[in-house]
């Protein structure tokens, strides 16, 4: 159902009115995870500042270690909410159990599906499930096929409003947290239907090369880029070295908007 050949025009994924996946580029940003209200509502003024609508938050985090900080859990849905309401922003936040997908929808505008749970069926059949956009990023060694099949779990169910998000994969290469597949992009919108995002932060793990592969991702077509921010990345409790503070993302969308004419 994903396919081009089932359905030759483009999907266009409504979040609370921004039309993802109608030839215009768009951006969600915000912290890796969400600490504290302040903290959001930081980033999503600069954001909003700055013209962006769609806001990021991890609120169940999945940590490799469970030693690291794991989230606010449902107490970070609702600072995510509160700041969502207050700034009249659309909320994407990641859910890594079936069983939350229905609270979730109280909280939040799109479901993220990480790439470490990009094979949890029971998780894609319980997104496909509700009436959510799902935002579904590629598993950490999945192959584009792989990646496809997952969004097909979604769709099958009754939910075709996906955005895939390319988030970088497992190579040889140390230099980079992930490698960044950038041609999965125009591949991914050749095969299928869908919007395609880029994460450009776990992708690379380095904060030096967000603005190059954020040009890259929206010179080769994707509907928009992902990129963590955080007020300040030093005392972040999850990914310090790859997040962006607010004046390094202002120069990040001054430079990229003078370049690119995305929303
Ligand atoms: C995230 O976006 O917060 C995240 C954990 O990313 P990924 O699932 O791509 O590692
Ligand atoms: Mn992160």
């Amino acid at each position: 159902l994903v396919s081009r050949k089932k359905k030759p025009e483009d999907t266009i994924v409504d979040v609370k009115g921004v039309k993802i996946g109608d030839g215009s580029q768009h951006f969600i940003v915000g912290p890796c995870a969400v600490e504290s209200y302040e903290q959001v509502a930081q980033v999503a003024q600069a954001a909003k500042a700055q013209g962006i609508k769609l806001l990021r938050g991890g609120a169940f985090k999945p940590r490799t270690s469970p030693y690291d900080f794991q989230g606010l859990g449902l107490e970070g849905l609702k600072i995510l909410k509160r700041v969502g309401d207050e700034f009249d922003m659309a909320i994407i936040s990641e859910i890594i159990n079936p069983a939350d997908i229905e609270t979730a929808c109280d909280y939040v505008d799109v479901i993220q599906i990480g790439a470490r749970n990009m094979q949890n069926f029971e998780l894609l059949k319980a997104a496909g499930a509700v009436r959510k956009p799902v935002l579904l990023k590629r598993g950490l060694a999945a192959t584009i096929d792989e990646f496809i099949n997952a969004a097909e779990y979604i769709i099958s169910q009754g939910n075709d409003q996906i955005i895939l998000c390319e988030r970088g994969i497992r190579t040889y290469e140390r230099a980079t947290r992930n490698t960044l597949d950038i041609s999965a992009v125009p591949i991914l919108k050749k095969e299928t239907h869908l919007p395609v995002f880029v994460d450009v932060t776990h992708s690379t793990g380095r904060r030096d090369l967000l603005l190059p592969t954020a040009k890259a991702a929206l010179a080769i077509g994707a509907d928009g880029v992902m990129a963590e921010v955080h007020p300040d990345p030093a005392v972040a409790l999850s990914d310090s070295a790859q997040q962006m503070d607010i004046d390094m993302f202002n120069e990040f969308i001054t430079e990229l908007r003078s370049h690119y004419a995305y929303k």
